[in-house]
């Protein structure tokens, strides 16, 4: 039996990560966590029988706490809690499946624990990669990638090792406004942009991924796995999403890893790597496909992926202030407080009000983010 632990497991990554454990029948589950979905969760420790559970949220944990009374399950709140369900127990593997910034100190304790990552939240390389890569090197643990782009550059690197990457080629899938310039979205409502053409997830990165906030977060993520220079990283849209990356190598190779977009894959590969499980589900039939089509990105018109380009290339804390302010104007923007293109805006103010630390350090990361946020929050009101 191999033992996992989920934080974020009510989620879309998290509800397919139970998923795979349903199906294989080998892996075993110590720890889940969520935010505030008392339901969910309580009828995944009746399933999976954590030894300790958590909820964000200190009165639906409460709430949780009287329902599950029957159960030999330790329920915690908060931080603490959360820290706890993802390095307290004796599991090899953490799966981190929370949204945003919240999973940075979780996955940094699990590390310190000595844990592997399955790493979806992307958010938590993005604003401390500095410090987790080598974090992760010193523990000798291994960050094994779960987002699809990444498990497919991961996975074609497989038999490659000693090989230096020559270009990573990032795919995207251009997401529900491709081709449309910015004044033919001024009118975006969070219903439109909900609608993702090829991957069904969680609302922030759906929201990510049409403004292409996701694709730059990727590149951002790309830089800290592979230890690649922003020059080595070419975003090429994909629309099917069939290739999920690529990776050119000095000789002019380009290896490619396809599939039906199904995330159970990438999970799936990241908790058991380097084996390959049967997976049920569809496949790719190459006589129906047709045609896999390329274009380049249109960073006129996507701000977001210029600007995380740029946030990229200043580095140090320019990725949390871009990484924070999109957190909190996506949000906005979900509850009908702020307009489509004010995300980016709103982006670019945050970035261009900072100043800029070099090596920043956790605490600085953390204090970046609620700086961004009050920034965000001054501007709004404004
Ligand atoms: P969802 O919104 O579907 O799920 C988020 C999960 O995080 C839920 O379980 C939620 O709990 C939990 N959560 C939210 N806030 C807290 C908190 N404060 N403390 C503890 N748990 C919390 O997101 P996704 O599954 O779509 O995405 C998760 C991560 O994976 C993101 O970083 C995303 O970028 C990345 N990712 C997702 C992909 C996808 O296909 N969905 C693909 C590639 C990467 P609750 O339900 O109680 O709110
Ligand atoms: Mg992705």
């Amino acid at each position: 039996m191999k033992k996992i632990a989920i934080i974020g497991s009510t989620g879309s990554i998290g509800t397919q990560t139970l998923e795979i454990v349903r199906a294989n029948g080998d892996l075993q589950v110590t720890a889940l966590a969520a935010g505030s979905n008392v339901e969910l969760l309580e009828k995944q420790i009746r399933e999976f029988s954590p030894g300790i559970a958590c909820l964000w949220d200190e009165k639906k944990a409460e709430e949780l706490r009287q329902r599950t009374k029957d159960l030999p399950v330790k329920i915690l709140s908060g931080m603490e809690g959360l820290v706890e369900a993802a390095a307290g127990t004796d599991c090899e593997i953490l799966v981190t499946a929370v949204v945003g910034m919240i999973g940075i100190r979780p996955t940094i304790a699990a590390i310190e624990a000595g844990k592997d990552i399955a790493l979806a939240n992307k958010e938590t390389l993005v604003t401390a990669g500095h410090l987790i890569m080598p974090l992760a090197k010193k523990k000798g643990v291994q960050i094994l990638p779960v987002d699809s782009e990444h498990s497919a550059i991961f996975q074609c690197l497989q038999g490659n090792e000693g090989n230096r990457i020559h270009k990573i080629l990032l795919t995207a899938s251009g997401g529900p406004f491709r081709g449309r310039t910015r004044k033919e979205m001024e009118g975006v409502r969070p219903e439109d942009a909900l609608k993702h053409p090829n991957w069904a997830m969680g609302s922030k990165i759906t929201i990510d991924s049409s403004t292409m906030v996701n694709k730059g977060l990727e590149v951002m993520e790309a830089r800290w796995l592979f230890d690649v220079d922003l020059e080595q990283i070419q975003v090429v849209v994909q629309p099917q999403s069939i290739i999920h990356s690529m990776v050119e190598f000095e000789d002019g190779a380009v290896m490619a890893q396809l599939g039906t977009p199904d995330m159970r894959l990438p999970i799936q590969y990241a908790l058991y790597y380097p084996e390959r499980r049967f997976l049920a589900g569809e496949r790719l039939d190459f006589w129906k496909m047709g045609q896999i089509t390329f274009e380049a990105p249109d960073l006129e018109n996507f701000r977001g992926l210029a600007l995380a380009l740029r946030a990229c290339r200043e580095g140090g804390s320019v990725p949390t202030v871009f990484n924070a302010a999109n957190e909190l104007a996506v949000h906005l923007f979900l509850k009908g407080e702020i307009s489509y293109l004010a995300i980016t805006d709103l982006i670019e103010k945050a970035m261009d009000h900072h100043q800029r630390m070099a090596e920043p350090k956790l605490d600085d990361i953390l204090n970046t983010e609620q700086e961004t946020y009050d920034y965000i929050n001054r501007q709004f009101r404004a």
